[in-house]
């Protein structure tokens, strides 16, 4: 008789305790998403020189946190960098692109655009891997404990979109005494230098016809090409585009001289020329695929990006928040042959942009 509540007593604390169990992981994975819904961080500075010192005096910015699908990733990195970045990979010794590389310049994440480590941080470790005492900017950078393979080691990964990059050991050199060993596989590299002579954005911003037309009365803007970014399928055509399912956006290439015009001139007048608060859509033009995008090619045009948008948010230039996505390129295809320049040519099609 007694042996009942005793039993029903230690079902009870295994409840209680599996409940709070369950309750903690779930608060767990809720503060996660929270977590990673926006971050600080900073960004290169648009200058041609990169920042000095730790980047501390590099800009900080809150942006989102980077979350895409496994066929978004699939689509814009390699087997190797998905290997390495995804799913915790790590790349043989003296193998990858920059274990030896010596040239200045700043190493940003192969995922979404983050500077992460700069040349003058780098040296020699003997391992075979890129190795570096401090990174970019701390904030940029995420840690977790790693106890595969019966080590205990601390992993680091891009804060902004969890592409995994190494691991952080306490042998290195003054003055931190750490040492960051990061895989080549998903870093890029910018090297330092004078401006270059063109710069490359791809703008959505609805019906790439009008858009086009707009950014080719731009002075200081050298070439145009209307394109296909941002989604999960490769080589899209316009029909796929138009049906939806395919991610992609209508972009203009806009390729500029920044001697002539500056990046934030370039982004000022495309906030100027359409609508950037209305999420997948254009005046009557609905879809994802006329969503209001940026996407960078080099690192420095995102705080040249996010400057422009802090500065008309602050303006209150628009009467409701700006949802433009911000983006590292990825993968960009050209448009059919008819879809160049169509408004010089025809005229009329899509409305011109405001
Ligand atoms: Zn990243």
């Amino acid at each position: 008789m007694k042996r009942v509540p005793q039993i029903l007593t230690s079902l009870g604390i295994l409840l209680l305790v599996g409940g709070w169990w369950v309750g903690y992981r779930g608060d767990m994975a809720m503060a996660k998403k929270i977590e990673r819904k926006s971050v600080e961080v900073r960004l290169l500075d648009e200058s041609p020189n990169p920042n000095a010192g730790s980047g501390k005096n590099a800009p900080g910015f809150v942006v989102p946190a980077v979350e895409r699908s496994d066929k978004e990733w699939a689509n814009r990195l390699t087997m190797e960098q998905l290997r390495i970045g995804r799913a915790h990979g790590t790349e043989r010794a003296f193998c990858g692109v920059f274990h030896d590389t010596k040239k200045n310049g700043v190493y940003f994440c192969a995922g979404c655009g983050l500077p992460l480590f700069k040349s003058d941080h780098k040296f020699d470790s003997g391992t075979g891997w890129p190795s570096f005492f401090q990174p970019f900017a701390e904030e940029n950078i995420g840690e977790t404990t790693d106890n595969s393979y019966g080590m205990s080691r601390t992993e680091v990964h891009c804060v902004r979109c969890g592409t995994h990059l190494g691991h952080v050991f306490p042998d290195g050199p003054k003055p931190s005494g750490l040492r960051y060993c990061i895989n080549s596989a998903v870093l890029n590299f910018q090297e330092s230098g004078p401006e270059p002579k063109t710069a490359t954005l791809l703008l959505g911003a609805g019906c790439f016809w009008g858009v086009q037309a707009a950014f080719d009365e731009l002075p200081g803007v050298t070439k145009t090409e209307v394109g296909y970014a941002g989604g999960w399928t490769k080589n899209p055509t316009y029909k796929e585009v138009c049906g939806d399912g395919t991610g992609h956006a209508e972009v203009v290439k806009v390729e500029y001289d920044p001697s002539k015009v500056s990046t934030e001139k370039v982004l000022e007048y495309f906030f100027k020329i359409h609508d950037p608060t209305t999420l997948n859509r254009q005046g009557p033009d609905v879809g994802d695929q006329y969503r209001s995008a940026i996407y960078f090619t080099r690192p420095e045009q995102e705080s040249g990006a996010r400057r422009v948008m802090g500065r008309l948010t602050e303006a209150k230039k628009f009467p409701r928040p700006i949802v433009t996505q911000v983006d590292l390129a990825g993968p960009y295809t050209p448009a059919e042959d008819y879809h160049q320049k169509y408004h010089a040519k025809h005229g009329g099609g899509c409305a011109l942009p405001r």
